[in-house]
């Protein structure tokens, strides 16, 4: 079965008791057992939830894995990555990751003896050269935010595994329809369901995905003894959303086409990032490991933070919110909002200064996106 299909399809056969079409939400803590030592699957909520496996299921099969967990939230899918290594191991991940996975590195997981460093992971010299003898683990994301640096998911896998360490990609921005690390040698994929997959910005949710069954097994028993589960309702409502994955995601691609040609034709704009653009850096790595492009844009306008903040209070369709991967268009302030978390000269050294703007487009009519931004900018 193809994408479309298997991600309205898999898991979510007829539930056979009823016949309902839908998985229902088996809002149940716990399960009635038929001896002390036999169940039919599922004994405590924490482990296994019927709602939440049907999910699991449809997940493992979009990004091309044998296994699936479920998550409360990204950042614990993220946590749980981690929690796979042991102190005085290190981790190598990109210089402008998610604020949120810096900020888990340095200020929670340092404390447990975890190092980690980051790098220009589109650089593969700065990445050789930031391999220690003690790093266990690459975590890449590509796109990244904002910047939407690309970077050779396939080369990093190569090196990271030279090395003994797990390459692990975040694949949020892209979701399984355009992108499938693990087909290009990755161990784990993660996302923060709470964007592409769930799709409407209405659940906060994560997802990790492996080929390897002792990696799943270490996983599913470190959700089991730390208790990160989504509840039923929140495995529903990103099931749910993944049922339009591949439509959401067609649409969201060609608006963002729409809109960042607009841009870079726009006198107020000084320099659009979007991997689908030919003035792109990564424009031909991005075509080659991708399917498509995503609904993420970056761009820059000449006048700087007084001019990027007119235009933040203005516009009447992109909302000014953080997070990203919605049907509704949202617009935002990566220095001042989303990447804040990171120091202010780390910001300045990545590029991300107050000129930078960045757009989650969303599925709406391509000509009321542009009016919307035409008339923020006038
Ligand atoms: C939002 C996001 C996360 C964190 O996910 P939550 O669901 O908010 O915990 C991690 N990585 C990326 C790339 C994100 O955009």
């Amino acid at each position: 079965m193809r994408f479309a299909t298997r991600a309205i399809h898999a898991g979510q056969p007829p539930d056979p008791s009823t016949g309902a079409v839908i998985p229902p939400v088996y809002q149940t803590s716990t399960y009635a057992q038929d001896d002390v030592a036999v169940h039919k699957g599922y004994d405590y909520s924490r482990a296994d939830n019927p709602t939440r496996w049907a999910l699991e299921q449809c997940l493992a099969s979009l990004e091309g894995a044998r296994f699936a967990l479920a998550w409360s939230s990204g950042m614990s899918a993220i946590d749980a990555v981690l929690r796979l290594l042991t102190a005085g191991d290190h981790v190598l991940v990109s210089d402008d990751a998610y604020g949120g996975t810096h900020r888990l590195l340095r200020q929670v997981v340092a404390r447990f003896g975890v190092e980690s460093s980051a790098a220009d992971l589109t650089r593969l010299d700065a990445v050789r050269e930031a391999m220690r003898p003690n790093t266990r683990m690459i975590l890449m994301e590509s796109p990244t935010n904002p910047l939407l640096k690309v970077v050779d998911i396939a080369a990093l896998a190569g090196m990271a595994h030279q090395a003994g360490a797990l390459a692990v990609v975040d694949n949020t921005f892209l979701s399984p329809y355009f992108q499938t690390p693990l087909a290009l040698g990755a161990d784990i994929v993660v996302h923060s369901a709470t964007k592409y997959l769930g799709g409407h910005s209405d659940v906060v949710g994560g997802a990790l995905m492996t080929g390897d069954e002792a990696l799943f097994q270490r996983a599913k028993f470190i959700q089991k003894s730390v208790g990160s589960v989504p509840g039923p309702w929140d495995a529903w409502l990103v099931l749910r959303g993944v049922k339009t994955l591949a439509l959401r995601m067609e649409r969201h691609q060609s608006n963002a086409f729409r809109v960042a040609r607009f841009l870079e034709s726009h006198p107020a704009v000084t320099r659009v990032y979007y991997p689908g653009l030919p003035s792109h850096p990564q424009h031909a790595l991005a075509s080659r490991q991708a399917r498509g492009h995503g609904g993420m844009v970056s761009f820059r306008l000449a006048g700087g933070l007084a001019k990027a903040r007119d235009m933040l209070t203005r516009t009447r369709i992109f909302t000014l919110a953080e997070s990203l991967g919605g049907v509704e268009s949202l617009i935002e302030h990566p220095a001042l909002m989303t990447a804040a978390s990171v120091p202010k000269d780390e910001l300045d050294r990545l590029g991300v200064t107050d000129d930078l703007v960045r757009l989650s487009v969303g599925i709406e009519d391509p000509d009321d996106l542009v009016e919307d931004l035409t008339q923020a900018l006038a």
